[in-house]
């Protein structure tokens, strides 16, 4: 009696599997042919953080430096001065952010009083030089200038075409490694407030 239940119980399990099998030959092809078909992205997809900035082209961040206290895994790191004298307001002088330990959580975009900084559809971040995974002032203002939407969830979409459809990442113009924290910076630029 064990024995036909164990049988019955095989031919169940095959009949099962060749079930989904013949499913999935009659149901539509989901698979994109990336890159060269590229995905829409919904509204708020989390790739890199990018800095946002007003009409004027100014960056909208003001080194409040919430967004790198709150980041998890610290990989914000903010340079600032005082202007006028060293009494005045904070002066941005950097903005440095490590995409190899991003874990695209959306915190710093959250926390931004000024909404200076957004998640992006940026995503495409393979690189054979690690160094490049550190994103500075530049290439992030760079970035968060294609901005095409408002923020959606704390989500902006952009012009950035990331893969080309030769398969090849378009460079972007500024790549440099970070700086050692406190040291002067080669690429850093000032931002006025
Ligand atoms: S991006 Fe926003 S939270 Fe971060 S330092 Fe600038 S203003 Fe402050
Ligand atoms: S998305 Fe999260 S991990 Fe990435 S920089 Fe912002 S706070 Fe940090």
């Amino acid at each position: 009696m064990a024995r036909i239940a164990t049988f019955f119980d095989a031919v169940w399990s095959i009949l099962k599997g060749m079930g989904v099998t013949f499913r999935e030959m009659v149901r539509p092809t989901i698979t994109e042919f990336y890159p060269y078909t590229r995905p829409e992205l919904p509204d708020g997809a989390r790739g890199i953080p990018v800095l946002l900035s007003d009409e004027e082209g100014n960056l909208k961040c003001v080194a409040c430096e919430l967004c790198a206290k709150i980041c998890p895994p610290q990989i914000i790191e903010i340079i600032w001065h005082r202007g006028e004298d060293g009494k005045g307001k904070k002066i941005l002088d950097g903005f440095n952010l490590d995409a190899s330990r991003c874990m695209f959580c959306g915190l710093c975009a959250e926390v931004c009083p000024f909404e200076a900084i957004a998640m992006s559809d940026v995503y495409e971040l393979t690189t054979d030089d690690p160094t490049t995974f550190v994103y500075d002032i530049k290439r992030l203002a760079e970035l968060g200038r294609k901005q095409t939407t408002p923020i959606t969830n704390y989500g902006v979409k952009t012009t950035y075409v990331g893969t080309e459809a030769s398969g090849k990442t378009v460079p972007l113009d500024s790549v440099v490694t970070r700086p050692a924290v406190g040291q002067p910076g080669s690429e850093r630029t000032a931002v006025s407030q």
